[in-house]
């Protein structure tokens, strides 16, 4: 679904105090609190039921009639009555003629009927304007007016006028119409409440996946392998010395796996001469879930950065040090400070640093907030450029951590690498393909493929 700005439409003043009568088919629970929103907003309102008797529940200021008589009382009828009752209108099609019908309707699973609910009203009716609105907005939010998170009422219809008259009504209930243009666009609306974070299953799933295999890794590697072999007990590891070696990995090979589709959809178009074809549908679902995947990596680094703070006060590291000093001083010596060492530490600690700073800003830029205020050319340049620079900080900071153990026998417990080297091989072929890209002699044909321009053109003159 669209709700990009753009098609958002400006609140405008209603000048007019006298607003028209609307009529409301069906007295249930969204019918009832729809009606009580626009008393409120001054619109009058009618009710047109099925039993003509007032109840306490329907709001004070309502007149309650058959549906014929209702729909005589106004030139917008909002149908607030399930799909399946939508036949008991056919014969009410003289009185409807002309006017203004508002589908609010929602359905229970995806793509459950073949056309729309609105589409389907549009067939049982064909004289009157079918718009389809408010199906995105809950009653009990309109009740309790906590709208703030679904102030955005999408829009749609095939008649101009008869849309306008909705956004208007829209509007002065203190909600945003979103117009998404012609009845086609039902379909999607409809199914619009249905999605359960469409865009999170992948990345959240993968996450899942990568991350229960690195903990068993690190488990097995860091817990079982010394119990076997050294026979001590470290399964206290699975508290923060675990964690904050998966955390580190996920967040690295997570911010890789933002930038590996771009590198194939690169190479892919390289390889046809041309953008004019399809990408292959899991490369399109997972470039459309690189934001997502780029969050959660920022909530592991963050993980990380946490870990690694109370990294002083845990009680196996205090221990550590002191049994270092007591050892030494035993033995009467100290150890020189190993400058090489230093260096090495405060490196992979400012890379660190960078690399997590950088990662914020990104994360940051990706708030709609932020990002809506940003051009396009700004927002690419935040997200590419320093996107690849914080890919390359972070995998800087890694290699630098274990590059001294690549080549010990002994970082190989059961001939298995150590988990950051795992880390290291999509980042590094992330890297290594996009360093190839940006080499004149392949970025020149990329970017002219990217600007239109075919090797093998389809439709020559
Ligand atoms: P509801 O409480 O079940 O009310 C539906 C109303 O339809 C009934 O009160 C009844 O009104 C009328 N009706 C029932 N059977 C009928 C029949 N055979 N012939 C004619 N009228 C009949 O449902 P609701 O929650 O208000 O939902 C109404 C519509 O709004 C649905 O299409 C739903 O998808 C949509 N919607 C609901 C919400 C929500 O939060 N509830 C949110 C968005 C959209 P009378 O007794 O007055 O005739």
């Amino acid at each position: 679904m669209n709700n990009n700005s753009s098609n958002m439409m400006a609140l405008a003043p209603n000048t007019s105090n006298k607003r028209e009568t609307v009529c409301i088919f069906g007295t249930g629970d969204f019918g009832r609190a729809l009606g009580h929103k626009m008393i409120q907003s001054g619109y009058p309102v009618v009710y047109g039921s099925r039993s003509t008797q007032i109840s306490n529940l329907i709001p004070k200021d309502a007149e309650v009639l058959s549906h014929a008589e209702a729909a005589q009382k106004a030139a917008i009828i909002i149908i607030a009555i399930q799909r399946q009752h939508y036949n008991f209108l056919i014969p009410l099609a003289e009185s409807l003629h002309g006017k203004v019908l508002v589908d609010i309707s929602n359905n229970l699973k995806l793509n459950q009927y073949p056309e729309s609910n609105a589409e389907y009203l549009a067939q049982l009716l064909p004289g009157a304007k079918v718009v389809k609105a408010f199906n995105t907005v809950s009653a009990w939010a309109l009740q309790s007016g906590t709208l703030d998170a679904s102030r955005q009422v999408f829009v749609c219809g095939d008649d101009m006028e008869a849309k306008q008259m909705v956004m208007n009504i829209v509007r002065a209930l203190g909600l945003t119409p979103l117009d998404q243009g012609s009845l086609l666009a039902a379909q999607g609306i409809e199914n619009y409440p249905l999605q359960l974070f469409p865009m999170w299953k992948f990345p959240i799933l993968l996450s899942f996946g990568l991350g229960v295999f690195f903990f068993f890794y690190c488990l097995a590697l860091s817990v079982i392998y010394t119990y076997v072999y050294e026979k001590q007990d470290f399964s206290f590891f699975i508290a923060i010395t675990i964690p904050n070696q998966v955390c580190p990995v996920m967040a690295l090979v997570l911010l890789a796996l933002v930038y590996l589709p771009g590198i194939l959809a690169a190479i892919i178009q390289l390889y046809r001469g041309t953008k004019y074809r399809r990408f292959p549908d899991w490369l399109d679902k997972w470039m459309l879930c690189r934001k997502q995947l780029g969050l959660i990596a920022l909530a592991f680094a963050s993980l990380h950065v946490l870990f690694t703070l109370v990294t002083p006060i845990r009680s196996y590291v205090r221990w550590r040090t002191s049994v270092g000093i007591i050892s030494q001083a035993q033995n009467n010596n100290t150890e020189p400070l190993d400058n090489t060492n230093a260096w090495l530490s405060d490196s992979y600690l400012a890379l660190g640093i960078l690399g997590f700073f950088l990662f914020v800003l990104l994360g940051i830029t990706s708030l709609p907030s932020v990002s809506n205020s940003v051009n396009w050319r700004e927002f690419r340049f935040v997200q590419s450029k320093l996107g690849y620079l914080t890919l390359i900080l972070c995998t800087a900071h890694t290699l630098i951590y274990g590059g001294k153990w690549f080549l010990n026998p002994l970082a190989y417990k059961w001939y298995l690498p150590d988990i950051y080297m795992l880390s290291l091989i999509v980042p590094c072929i992330v890297l290594v393909v996009k360093f190839v890209l940006v080499f004149p002699c392949v970025d020149k044909p990329l970017t002219q493929i990217r600007q239109g321009w075919e090797r093998t053109p389809k439709y020559s003159e």
